[in-house]
């Protein structure tokens, strides 16, 4: 199965896609999480991506469209995969379809997690994860047992920079005209998948499961 997760930042789709490529045995790609690692890094990836990602802005089409390709030509996508933060532009989108419609593949599903303003807010202010192990934690939701540090690994929890309220707004901006585009693009080809993103990641992921037919 080859799917998209879509979603404002926030909306769980990074948590959802990755419990989901488990199940159904798929490889979960997030742009997002090859971002930071190259930043990490100091790759020349990292160098042309950190200065967009610090201020919230989308990372140009062209270097991002290279990172997927790169992924389609080694093979790595070729057993099915869930593409977690790409696309993000109508470009980005139409890039992806030439890139499959070359080797025949598709976009099964663009599975769109639905969550309000307000939630999205409350959520990304809550959000941090452990500078070590990179697991993700939520306040007041899913805290660790002792403040700050990681339940799995002891490192230590920081909030993503881009998580911090001023960036925080102007990624929801972004989303908004940039990337919101997209769900139009992907209900035009009757793929998308619309999922209240509400409620407990059970709830959620039961709504996934049973829209896709993978319960
Ligand atoms: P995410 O973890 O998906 O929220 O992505 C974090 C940041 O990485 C975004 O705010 C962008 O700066 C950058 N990014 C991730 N995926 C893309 C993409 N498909 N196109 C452009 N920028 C991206």
């Amino acid at each position: 199965m080859n799917l998209i997760f879509l979603g404002a930042p926030g909306s769980g789709k990074g948590t959802q896609a990755v419990r989901l490529a488990e199940k159904i045995s798929v490889l979960h790609l997030s742009t997002g999480d090859l971002l930071r690692a190259a930043v990490k890094n100091g790759t020349e990836l990292g160098k042309k991506a950190e200065q967009f990602m610090t201020a919230g802005e989308l990372v140009p089409d062209d270097v991002i469209v290279g990172l997927i390709e790169e992924k389609q030509t080694s093979g790595a996508l070729g057993s099915g995969f869930i593409l977690d933060g790409f696309p993000r532009t109508i470009p980005q989108a139409e890039a992806l379809d030439a890139m499959f419609g070359r080797v025949g593949a598709k976009i099964d599903r663009a599975v769109l997690l639905d969550v309000d303003d307000e939630e999205i807010i409350k959520r990304l202010s809550g959000r941090m994860y452990c500078s070590g192990c990179q697991a993700g934690y939520n306040y007041p939701a899913n805290m660790p047992k002792v403040e700050g540090v990681c339940d799995k690994c002891g490192g230590k929890l920081v909030r993503r920079p881009d998580d911090e309220p001023d960036v925080v707004k102007n990624r929801l901006e972004v989303y908004k005209k940039q990337t919101q585009p997209i769900e139009n693009y992907y209900r035009n080809q009757s793929v998308l998948l619309e999922i209240k993103g509400i409620g407990t990641p059970n709830d959620i992921f039961g709504r996934i499961e049973e829209g896709l037919g993978v319960a």
